[in-house]
């Protein structure tokens, strides 16, 4: 908000007779926000969050877990990819995204915004996941689980503040929208959370599952969309 836009904002609230005036963080983000700056605020958001978290214990996740993986990426990004939970790579190394799936979405990013002449590329994104922690035997997170590590998630998502979100798959897709639709009605269509927009779609590793070329489509249609929503 520029300044003269905030003094008549305040003094239009002044003549209401109301003279405080709680600001939401996210709504007052400056008109030009110098990029280095910008990163760093984000970043120190990011770390206070983290700093929270600590070495959880809040859910049973924490029993089998190595590592937290908590993102990686752009502090400031645009864009914030959303999965599921860490893999065996990822519990490994503490970072989300990085065995196969994790490979093949790298190429869907940087592939489709080649293909669509966008400068953009995975280091520019952020990237994480609704659960922290590696589930057992990479099952499916339950819903307690994603309920108390999605506060994480929103408070993340709250720091970045990206124009839109990405989530990936089915499982992810219910916890943040809260919907019980499958990923194969949502896909491809936008979605809201929290007043930032969303785009759903296939998970990688459900597109690594044998020949998939209709998914994998699919999959690059959205991820178009996305892209071309937030850098076009
Ligand atoms: S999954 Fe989340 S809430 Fe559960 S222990 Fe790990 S960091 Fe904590």
């Amino acid at each position: 908000m520029s300044s003269s836009l905030m003094r008549e904002y305040l003094e239009f609230y002044r003549d209401l007779g109301i003279n405080e005036l709680y600001i939401d963080p996210i709504d007052s983000e400056p008109d030009r926000e110098d990029p280095v700056d910008a990163e760093n605020q984000h970043e120190a958001a990011l770390r206070v969050i983290q700093n929270d978290m600590g070495e959880c214990k809040r859910c049973r996740l924490h029993q089998a877990r190595k590592t937290i993986v908590f993102g990686s990426g752009n502090p400031a990004a645009k864009l914030v990819f959303v999965g599921e939970g860490p893999g065996a790579e990822e519990d490994e190394q503490g970072l989300p995204f990085v065995g196969r799936a994790g490979q093949l979405l790298t190429r869907m990013i940087d592939g489709t915004c080649e293909r669509v002449g966008l400068p953009i590329r995975r280091p520019d994104v952020y990237i994480c996941n609704v659960v922290k922690c590696r589930p057992p035997k990479n099952r499916t997170p339950e819903k307690d689980e994603m309920e108390i590590c999605g506060q994480f998630l929103a408070r993340q998502i709250k720091a970045i503040q990206p124009r839109a979100i990405c989530v990936l798959g089915g499982t992810a897709a219910k916890a943040l929208l809260r919907t019980s639709e499958g990923i194969t009605r949502l896909r491809g269509n936008w979605q809201e959370w929290g007043g930032i927009r969303v785009m759903p779609t296939y998970h990688p590793s459900y597109l690594l599952r044998g020949y998939n070329k209709q998914g994998k489509v699919q999959a690059f249609q959205d991820l178009k969309q996305v892209l071309l929503y937030v850098y076009g």
